[in-house]
């Protein structure tokens, strides 16, 4: 029998999205970014899958430190870099490269002797606020970072978009002029885009693309899903019914009774929900597949269960097959029903869920 809740994982569709991001960047390097146990697909599946990519990136160390100990030999960044000394010690360990952002870090790389084999992106905040040298500090802290015998020349040059997503908001050319601009003159490679920006934004390639969500196959835009932008989407979310039952009107389902029942119908109960990742905000409506077929989620989304309307499926019975969201049903639609964006979903499936790979047809 398959398990209550499972996500199967397309890896040929991550190589087609892989193909996808060559195409747009035809003459880029490849920063697959594999973060967040790989946007919840698993890091070291997703890291094997991609293995072709020039480099790998990760939010965080013990990321990188996790694909150095399963024996990946590919250049990997780590975006947040180091916040001690300690920390910079593993980084070297494992050869990983450093995003370089605040002063903190500059102190911490100068009080370093040793000739160095450190690796820097020095990252360059556009606009997004978040991490980063404002662009009038960027020749001062050049300077100090060239000047740093542990850090490897040149240093790498990146900046990170706050609304590439919108096609229609020039925020994103402001960051890229800012950033050439700021740039203009000084050696090493350069790194703009991300999902968004390879897919909407040609002013945005240069050296290195970071693409993310799109590996996944999924859309970093609003409007539109994965597969209307050439993708192929990874994951489907997988589960069963457990319980089949006649429902009056009138009746309440689930939690807090918010939902009543407007007519007799069939209801049937799925067994998975917020504890396996499945959004507890999904409304009333949220299309659900039942034997291939939509239905509608009602009632509240609970830990271990959820219950969707059958009334189109009068003969569907306990063991019957649910897909939450995957091929046929995006998982970009769900994110809209439950008020959310798709990062979220597949990232938050839960260590509940079994992944399983797809089977190559043969
Ligand atoms: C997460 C991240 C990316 C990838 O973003 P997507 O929208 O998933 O493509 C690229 N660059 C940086 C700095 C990131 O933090």
């Amino acid at each position: 029998m398959t398990p209550a809740a499972y996500a199967v994982l397309d890896l040929d569709a991550v190589r087609h999205n892989l193909a996808k991001v060559r195409e747009c960047a035809p003459n880029a390097k490849v920063m697959a970014v594999i973060k967040a146990n790989g946007y919840g697909h698993g890091l070291l599946r997703m890291a094997e899958a991609l293995q072709q990519v020039e480099a790998f990136a990760v939010a965080r160390v013990d990321e990188g430190m996790r694909l150095r100990k399963a024996g990946f030999k590919n250049r990997i960044a780590v975006l947040e870099g180091f916040t001690c000394t300690e920390e910079l010690d593993e980084l070297l360990h494992y050869q990983l490269d450093a995003v370089v952002h605040c002063p903190a870090q500059l102190d911490i790389l100068q009080a370093r002797t040793e000739p160095g084999a450190c690796a820097v992106w020095l990252k360059i905040d556009t606009g997004m606020n978040r991490l980063g040298f404002k662009a009038a500090e960027f020749n001062a802290v050049y300077q100090r970072l060239s000047q740093c015998g542990l850090v490897k020349q040149p240093i790498s040059l990146m900046t990170h978009f706050a609304s590439a997503d919108d096609v229609n908001d020039d925020k994103t050319l402001k960051q890229i002029n800012l950033f050439n601009d700021t740039v203009a003159g000084f050696p090493g490679e350069r790194s703009l885009a991300n999902s968004p920006g390879i897919l909407g934004w040609e002013q945005s390639l240069s050296d290195w693309v970071r693409p993310g969500v799109m590996l996944y196959g999924i859309s970093p835009f609003a409007g539109s899903t994965g597969r209307q932008l050439g993708l192929r989407p990874v994951m489907s979310l997988h589960s069963r019914l457990i319980a089949v039952k006649p429902i009056n009107a009138g009746e309440t389902v689930g939690y807090g009774g918010g939902w009543i029942c407007p007519k007799s119908t069939t209801l049937g109960v799925v067994a998975i929900g917020y504890g396996d990742g499945y959004p507890r905000h999904a409304k009333a409506g949220t299309p659900v597949l039942v034997n291939g077929k939509r239905v509608s989620l009602i009632g509240r989304v609970s830990m271990d269960m959820m219950t969707v309307d059958l009334e189109n499926q009068p003969d569907a019975k306990p063991g019957d097959p649910v897909t939450l969201w995957g091929e046929s049903l995006p998982v970009e639609e769900i994110a809209h029903w439950a008020d959310t964006i798709p990062y979220t979903l597949v990232c938050g499936v839960t260590q509940r869920v079994q992944l399983v790979e797809k089977m190559a047809p043969d």
